[in-house]
């Protein structure tokens, strides 16, 4: 192994972006071996090859005692996915934590013990902390309401507030009300429970998060209040039509880019690729669709999410020529490994080196985080010794990369303080 590989493996890592479940939902209400090995985004890649809905509810019925019939039908698609990214980290997720190099029904039974034991209290943030060697991990669990987590792990885990309903247009004035006191009616109202949010859920939050890609175009354009008052009346008395919506979240989403920067906290937005099957419109998910945003607001610090994948070429446009503008290779070393790794080559070549984070899960339980974390390593490990092999980097510069978009890039972005915890986990 070089220094460089040393260091990519052996150094902690920030992880910016996870759905993590609760300690107590994990251990609770976990997913079992054959959900767990098989869990999230394989799936996406099975169904693609052709694994039918009803197999997947066979396979997520942990009240089944009968593995093999649970197993037997994703085990006849297994093999058309192992090599895809998120089949890869299924891989590793079997070899590391269950000794598994061959996925088969027998392997998994004899395995469920072993998993059994990864689902004991304390095991997600061991497997986090010390297995993966994450330096803290930052969770979107889809809520617009933050409060301090009692169980943050001393600063381990932290959390973005959820900003994704209000970009969609859509005001749920009953539970603004229950977060704020302010009851929702016109237009200032609204703006005034939007800022209470920021001032009660602000100071515990990490970032501001929107994935509302998923819903509706990224496309962006300044609303003025008269537009955005209108529509929201019409939002209020149930009869807005998509445009309304647009229009709505349009305006929200400025006023929240402008409360967070006032807060000091980024924005995340989620642009690119989809999780799921048969949904994705490519039109949505362009990030140049948010140009007039990041014109607009000059002083916000935006970290466009997922590589924007497909648009990775757009997306090195947009972090070179926009000072307010972020990467995150948040889930693009799994979406498509050799992508990320010819995307990260072109970055250091056209962007500098402080404007990249590398890593995150974006997934729901620890096995599957630790299993994405060391793809990413080893991924973008071969990225950097393939430069360097070909003299487009020398080492000790390869190096510098490596450490700063690991961690020191979002110990600075996210006011963090170091942990210095390097060497001291578990590695691949
Ligand atoms: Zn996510």
């Amino acid at each position: 192994m070089t220094d460089l590989e040393y260091l990519i493996h052996h150094s902690p890592l920030c992880d910016t972006h996870e759905h993590l479940r609760t300690e107590k939902q994990y251990v609770e209400q976990g997913p079992d071996v054959a959900q767990g090995v098989f869990s999230h985004y394989i799936r996406d890649d099975l169904r693609t090859a052709g694994l039918s809905e009803e197999d997947l509810k066979r396979l997520d019925d942990a009240s089944n005692p009968d593995l093999e019939a649970r197993l037997a039908p994703v085990l006849r698609v297994w093999p058309h996915c192992r090599n895809t990214g998120y089949g890869e980290a299924v891989s590793y997720l079997a070899l590391e934590f269950l000794g598994v190099e061959e996925i088969t029904v027998r392997a998994l039974i004899e395995a469920a013990p072993q998993w059994n034991a990864l689902r004991a209290p304390g095991q997600r943030l061991r497997i986090l902390r010390e297995v993966a060697g994450l330096d803290h991990v930052q969770i979107d669990d889809f809520s617009a309401v933050r409060r301090p987590d009692p169980d943050d792990a001393g600063g381990f885990f932290r959390y973005d507030l959820s900003w994704c309903a209000m970009a969609c247009g859509q005001i749920d004035p009953a539970a603004l009300h229950k977060a704020t006191d302010v009851e929702v009616r016109d237009l200032e109202s609204l703006r005034r429970a939007m800022a209470e949010v920021f001032l009660r859920c602000g100071p515990h939050a990490v970032a501001v998060k929107t994935q509302h890609a998923y819903m509706r175009t990224l496309n962006w354009s300044r609303r003025t209040d008269e537009q955005a008052a209108a529509a929201l009346g019409r939002v209020l008395g149930h009869e807005a039509d998509e445009q309304d919506r647009l229009c709505l979240g349009d305006w929200c989403l400025g006023r929240g880019v402008e409360l967070a920067t006032e807060h000091g906290l980024p924005i995340k937005i989620h642009t690119g690729h989809y999780a799921g099957n048969g949904r994705m419109r490519l039109s949505w998910i362009d990030p140049g669709g948010l140009c007039e945003l990041l014109i607009e607001y000059p002083r916000a610090r935006f970290v466009l999410m997922h590589t924007a994948y497909p648009y990775g070429e757009k997306l090195v446009s947009m972090a070179k020529h926009f000072p307010n503008v972020w990467v995150d290779f948040c889930w693009a070393w799994s979406i498509d490994p050799a992508a990320s790794s010819g995307l990260a080559r072109r970055l250091i070549h056209a962007v500098p080196a402080n404007k990249v984070f590398v890593f995150g899960g974006d997934t729901f339980w620890p096995t599957m985080a630790a299993a994405f974390g060391w793809q990413a390593r080893r991924w973008f490990a071969v990225s950097l010794a393939g430069q360097v092999r070909e003299g487009e980097l020398t080492e000790s510069a390869a190096m510098g990369v490596a450490r700063r978009w690991m961690c020191e890039n979002q110990q600075i972005f996210f006011s963090l303080s170091p942990r210095s915890r390097a060497g001291d986990h578990e590695v691949l």
